[in-house]
């Protein structure tokens, strides 16, 4: 059916399956014979029990979650767990950090209200524009974690291959890359999501944590709710969830699994879908991709003309012919085509006819 929807190249709030949209317009009214609205319902009744149950379970069919690790799902969207992440794992030892853009400088400032950070790798030289080495850093003895920001979505990178962490675990900022390509969970101590990027509606965050990380000696003044424990005893729902958006995110698990295939499949999709812009880029005489080649982001692809004015002219004249979204983040200028599991292929094509159309004229 055709909506007359843009083609959304935000960087989230993104686009969701249109297939998703379609049947939670079809259960708005009465879900499934309950008589109510997912977003009128007790999150205590038993119909929102199997909700959050079968979210639960097709994420950990989806991405093979090991038994030992649980799930849950925390309200505070990402940012939260920047403060989480270091007031549960960061004892009396270090943090380390390696700092790649906007999202893991945003990590290493909120870690170090809670104690010693230290950042093993940055990329700031080159305006984090790759991804450093981490096959050899210097971690010290007493390093509780090391952090990554696994895909930085403002400045387009992604690791593609995981740090050595020399026996340390690993956390990972998952948020705009979360199920993009298949994940061994086991190589991470937690994996954490806002899933706004790549999943469902804002204000919530999908957290994957090994059991034995789960702490029950926290500083007393670590607010309950920013406990791991609290939401893992709690079954994600010590107080009210957030009901709407684990309703949704469950049916793009679902859709992921049944409907698309697999991480495998979705890998793929993705990476046909990248190459049609970046292949473009490579040989564009207008816009130029400043992201090393082997450290590029399948997700945020970032690009400009090198032009403040002709930046602002293309973001003006896509958005009229219905691609809406591709300025770049405010903090580093340029454009930005964000490309998530949701976006088809077919808006990427229009994106790169549209843009040869604009060199044309502009060359
Ligand atoms: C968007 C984003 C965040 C922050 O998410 P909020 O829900 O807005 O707090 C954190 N990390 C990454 C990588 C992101 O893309």
């Amino acid at each position: 059916m055709n909506y007359n929807r843009s083609f959304n190249f935000s960087a989230g709030p993104a686009m969701m399956p249109e297939k998703v949209l379609e049947e939670i317009r079809d259960e708005m009214m009465n879900y499934r014979g309950s008589g109510m609205c997912v977003m009128e319902m007790s999150h205590r009744s038993k119909v929102y029990q199997q909700i959050i149950d079968d979210a639960e379970a097709d994420l950990r069919a989806l991405m093979g979650i090991p038994e030992n690790y649980k799930v849950i799902f925390v309200q505070g969207g990402g940012t939260l767990q920047f403060a989480m992440v270091a007031q549960n794992l960061l004892k009396d030892g270090v943090g380390c950090y390696v700092e790649t853009g906007s999202w893991s400088k945003k990590a290493i400032s909120e870690a170090k209200k809670y104690g010693e950070v230290k950042v093993v790798a940055s990329s700031k030289d080159k305006n984090f524009n790759y991804i450093p080495d981490c096959s050899d850093l210097d971690i010290p003895e007493n390093a509780d974690y090391v952090y990554i920001c696994e895909n930085e979505t403002i400045n387009g990178t992604t690791f593609n291959k995981l740090p050595n962490t020399k026996g340390k675990i690993l956390i990972s900022d998952q948020s705009s890359m979360f199920l993009s390509r298949p994940c061994n969970v086991a190589d991470y101590g937690l994996i954490w999501a806002g899933v706004q990027k790549n999943v469902g509606p804002s204000g919530m965050a999908v957290v994957i944590i090994r059991e034995d990380l789960i702490r029950e000696d926290l500083d007393s003044k670590v607010p309950t709710y920013c406990s791991y424990k609290t939401h893992v005893d709690g079954g994600s729902m010590y107080n009210t969830p957030n009901t709407w958006s684990i309703y949704c995110c469950g049916k793009v698990f679902k859709y992921l699994k049944d409907e698309i295939g697999g991480l495998e499949v979705m890998l793929k999709k993705n990476i046909e879908k990248a190459d049609v812009l970046y292949n473009f880029l490579e040989t564009s005489k207008v816009f130029n991709a400043p992201v090393a080649k082997e450290d590029r982001s399948l997700m945020n692809v970032t690009f400009t003309t090198g032009s403040e004015e002709l930046d602002a002219e293309f973001v003006k004249e896509a958005k009229a012919a219905g691609m809406d979204n591709l300025k770049g983040h405010k903090s580093v200028g340029g454009l930005r085509a964000s490309i998530y599991n949701a976006m088809p292929i077919e808006g990427v094509e229009a994106l790169v006819a549209f843009m040869k159309e604009f060199e044309a004229k502009h060359a």
